[in-house]
């Protein structure tokens, strides 16, 4: 009978631990409920937070792609082949509204990232999308969807007039982001490429939309274009594309390719320095074509080195019979990043000189920003090379890319070529005039020649004269011309200038005595704007 209280007590017990491990696993089961839906409420916002782009305060690309795939599902579908006109109008294009699909592409943004620091990337970013923000239409969808890419939605689009209105947002966008943006003190000229692809007929869903667009986007950057709208054609390069660059090759081989001079003069003295060499493709139908029209696509077939290695060759040959002419002048050539980074070059360099008998002072390599910011240790091996041998080195475009001032500091280079688009507004403006007169101080400064280009009038020179600019390039001295016609021409800038003709050339390589420099000292030229022609 002993045993019965402790039978009863143990019950207890049992019933004690039973209704404990009950209200354990209410408390339990209502404390993962109230995790779990914190953690799906914190899941929602931490979702919600990443649709937005932190940098700019836009939709991001996820937040892009279903914003974007919720309002396509409105989009009439293209009738089926075969089918009857449907929902498009006779000409192929939708009737009633329809959207389209467009993506904006900052050019050489690395650059601007890699020349300046990425702050001052950052704070580029935040200015394109404000100024892209502010000429979007009512309605529609703004987003940055990658590093330096924008996509915006255009909805409501009349199906009708979708190419006319396209294009008409293209313009308003390149514009708004055409005019400069101010970073780091300077002035930076931006340029923006657009590809577009408008629903139906370039897709129906986001995807197919978003990769039709980048085809067009890759289109309008190959061919150097502001925008471009989606077509099928985009997909290889179009025949008319192909057969150029045919006849491109053919041209290189045979002898097509053709060179002009054009001088650049003292401003002190008004003594020609040198001539720079400009290509030119003469087409056996077309005549002669700008470089602006066939470069690009050289670039893209490799063929730059063949290129350089051609216009070297020839400007030093025409070098050499001025000289024996008796005009001691020098003659630069534009050398692209692709080739500046070839280690062999500076050889080629030295091979081509000592064939067509000319000093190394009298070659000058005209290089540009790129090949400083492009795998700039190889380019910088190259250019001391060439200095090294006496060749000189001009930074070419000065203004119109993103180089920083550290660039310039270790820059292994003799002159800076100021950008002629900087020089356009300096007679009506005070502020790019401050501009051009600090670089010219800079570069001197800096143990740098300065040289304008783009000089088309009395007023420019005498402004540039007094403002202690070296040297002058543009039409205003003479447009290009051909090498046989240098030595007469030298003649007519004698007369212009009061020089003599014995003195009208820098004399680069010959007597002290019979240089221009000479003519410095007490020249009644100096400063003072030649006659126009
Ligand atoms: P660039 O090196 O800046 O050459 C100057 C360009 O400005 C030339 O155009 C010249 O004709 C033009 N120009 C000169 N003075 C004036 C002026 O007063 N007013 C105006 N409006 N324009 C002026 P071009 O010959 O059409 O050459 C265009 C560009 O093509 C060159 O710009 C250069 O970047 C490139 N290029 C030309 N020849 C070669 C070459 O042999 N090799 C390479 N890699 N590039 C070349
Ligand atoms: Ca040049
Ligand atoms: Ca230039």
């Amino acid at each position: 009978m002993a045993g019965l209280p402790i039978l009863i007590m143990l019950r207890r017990e049992v019933a004690v631990w039973v209704v404990d491990l009950l209200w354990l696993s209410i408390i339990f089961v209502i404390a993962r409920t109230v995790l779990r839906t914190r953690a799906r409420r914190a899941e929602q916002t931490d979702g919600e937070f990443t649709r937005i782009d932190e940098l700019t305060g836009l939709t991001d690309r996820r937040g892009f792609l279903e914003e974007a795939a919720r309002l396509l599902t409105d989009v009439p579908k293209p009738p089926a082949v075969g089918a009857g006109s449907g929902g498009l109008s006779p000409g192929g294009r939708v009737s009633g509204p329809t959207t389209a699909l467009m993506l904006i592409d900052v050019d050489r943004f690395g650059e601007i990232n890699g020349g300046l620091g990425h702050e001052y990337g950052d704070r580029l970013l935040v200015a394109v999308s404000r100024r892209i923000s502010a000429v979007r239409r009512p309605g529609d969808l703004l987003a940055r969807i990658s590093g330096d890419e924008f996509a915006v939605l255009l909805r409501g689009i009349d199906g009708e007039q979708a190419r006319t209105v396209v294009d008409h947002v293209a313009v308003r966008v390149r514009d708004a982001l055409g005019m400069p943006f101010v970073l780091a003190g300077m002035r930076a000229p931006l340029e923006v490429k657009v590809g577009i692809a408008i629903a139906p007929d370039h897709g129906t869903d986001v995807s197919e939309l978003l990769g039709n667009a980048a085809l067009a986007l890759r289109e309008a950057k190959k061919s150097h274009i502001g925008h471009r709208v989606y077509d099928t054609g985009l997909v290889r390069p179009s025949p008319a594309r192909l057969r150029l660059r045919t006849e491109l090759r053919a041209g290189l081989r045979g002898g097509q390719i053709e060179l002009r001079y054009q001088p650049k003069a003292d401003l002190r003295t008004g003594c020609v320095t040198g001539m720079e060499a400009l290509v030119r493709w003469r087409h056996p139908v077309d005549g002669v074509r700008s470089p602006d029209l066939f470069l690009p696509d050289m670039e893209a077939m490799g063929l730059m080195p063949a290129l350089t290695a051609l216009v070297l060759r020839t400007a030093l040959d025409e070098c050499a019979r001025w000289r024996a002419g008796g005009a001691a002048l020098s003659v630069s050539v534009n050398v692209p990043a692709s080739v500046i980074v070839d280690s062999g070059f500076a050889f080629e360099v030295r091979d081509a000189l000592g064939k067509a008998g000319v000093p190394p002072a009298a070659l000058c390599v005209e290089i540009t920003e790129d090949s400083l910011i492009a795998r700039r240790e190889h380019a910088q091996r190259t250019l001391a090379r060439l200095r090294t041998l006496g060749v000189r080195v001009s930074l070419d475009d000065y203004g119109s890319g993103y180089c920083s001032l550290a660039y310039l500091r270790d820059l292994p280079a003799d002159e800076l070529k100021l950008d002629r688009a900087f020089l356009r507004e300096v007679e009506r403006d005070s502020t790019a005039a401050e501009i051009v007169r600090s670089t010219i101080a800079l570069a001197h400064t800096l143990g740098l020649r300065m040289v304008a280009e783009g000089v088309e009038t009395t007023g420019l020179w005498a402004l540039l004269a007094a403002w202690g600019c070296d040297e002058v390039q543009g039409y205003f001295v003479s447009r290009p011309m051909h090498g046989d016609q240098v030595l007469p021409w030298l003649r007519q800038w004698a007369s212009r200038t009061g020089l003599s003709p014995a003195m009208i050339t820098m004399g680069v390589g010959v007597p002290a005595g019979v240089r221009c420099s000479s003519v410095r000292r007490g020249s009644a030229v100096s400063a003072a704007a030649p006659a126009r022609r």
